[in-house]
């Protein structure tokens, strides 16, 4: 059954994969990105699926982006219900270490990674059909107990808070029986990812939409990678 999506970051990377996939099967998407009128690779998918692909403009770090969508997305929703919220925007500020870190990088991590996906999916849980799911990306760099040398202090602390949000919003959602999951891609050749990552965005997103499909009740809360293996926090 066609099922209704909303996704955040959809105009590259992993966003935009997931939007092609999810078109792919049939779902009608509501692809959301800063400059909509820029996101040409979005705007050919929806040239290629008529009818199925909305593409709203969201930042989500910024409250009044937020605000302002929330109310446009009452119009293109039209009465229907989201089946599954992918909150996928993230930014991570690449050769960050110890020595160099800026409050304004620790600052736009925790607006872009934590504060805005939960901000988010609090605003948008009226429109959150019962059972419905909540796929926050986040990263194994977010782990405490796996903290490596790999850097980048700003973009851990924000997927761990995230994680920490995540795992609150899994709690205040679960009496709807929104199944709320904190998933981990893998290492994906994305701008964000690099070349030299293994995996290719097609493999992780088939993995994560697996996942997700499969999700129950049970594993509501859980960081879970895109294999469905579970992470330590
Ligand atoms: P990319 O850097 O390739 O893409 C990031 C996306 O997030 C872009 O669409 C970007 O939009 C968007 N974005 C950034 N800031 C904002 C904002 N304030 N509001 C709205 N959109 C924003 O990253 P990936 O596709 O690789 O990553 C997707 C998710 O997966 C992220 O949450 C990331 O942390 C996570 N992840 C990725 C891994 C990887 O190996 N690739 C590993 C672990 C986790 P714009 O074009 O406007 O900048």
């Amino acid at each position: 059954m066609p099922r209704t999506v909303l996704i955040t970051g959809a105009n590259r990377g992993l966003g935009l994969e997931f939007t092609r996939q999810l078109l792919a099967r049939g779902d009608a998407v509501i692809a959301t990105c800063r400059q909509p009128a820029q996101a040409t690779a979005l705007q050919a998918l929806g040239a290629a699926h008529p009818g199925q692909l909305r593409v709203l403009a969201l930042d989500v770090a910024s409250e009044a982006a937020r605000a302002q969508f929330t109310a446009a997305l009452e119009h293109a929703l039209a009465g229907t219900a989201l089946d599954l919220l992918i909150n996928n925007a993230g930014v991570l500020h690449s050769g960050e270490r110890f020595g160099h870190v800026t409050q304004a990088a620790l600052e736009e991590s925790l607006r872009v990674n934590a504060i805005g996906p939960f901000l988010l999916t609090q605003a948008l849980a009226e429109h959150l059909r019962d059972g419905a799911t909540v796929a926050n990306l986040t990263s194994q760099l977010g782990s405490i107990a796996r903290v490596s040398r790999f850097g980048t202090p700003s973009y851990c602390a924000g997927k761990a808070a995230q994680n920490m949000l995540g795992a609150q919003l899994a709690q205040a959602l679960s009496p709807r029986g929104i199944v709320v999951l904190q998933l981990h891609p893998g290492w994906v050749q994305t701008d964000m990812g690099g070349a030299q990552a293994p995996l290719s965005v097609q493999e992780s997103v088939a993995g994560l939409l697996a996942v997700i499909a499969t999700a129950t009740p049970a594993q509501s809360g859980r960081f879970l990678d895109w294999q469905g293996q579970e992470l330590p926090w």
